[in-house]
């Protein structure tokens, strides 16, 4: 059973560290790491200052939004085919379900689970 980062209220994420908690799901940073704690930048509404880098794992992020997620800016292997490959362990499916879903059967995870902020 997989946790969204985005269903845990920042208050409850006190002390949650996803660099560890692989059973959360975590947006990544532009070089493909978990961030540990990505519920800063939700919090700063209001806050005039824009993008600014996370301080827990570097990502460019916007303040007074939900952190943003660069796992599906990174290339997928074979671009001809649908294959998809889970931005999370790089396991590959070919399965038409799992690529239309974004879903990978290794970890149980969406890709996209995060892109329903808008
Ligand atoms: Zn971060
Ligand atoms: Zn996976």
């Amino acid at each position: 059973m997989t946790t969204r980062w985005q269903d845990i209220a920042p208050g409850d994420a006190v002390g949650i560290n996803l660099a560890v908690r692989t059973d959360i799901t975590a947006p990544l940073n532009e070089d493909g790491v978990r961030c540990p704690w990505p519920w800063e930048p939700q919090q700063l509404g209001g806050v005039p200052l824009g993008q600014y880098h996370c301080e827990y794992c570097g990502a460019m992020v916007v303040a007074g939004m939900e952190h943003l997620d660069y796992a599906e800016e990174q290339p997928p292997l074979d671009p001809e085919e649908s294959v998809y490959v889970c931005p999370f362990c790089g396991a590959r499916s070919q399965h038409p379900d799992d690529f239309r879903n974004e879903y990978c059967g290794r970890c149980h995870r969406f890709g996209s689970a995060v892109d329903d902020r808008i």
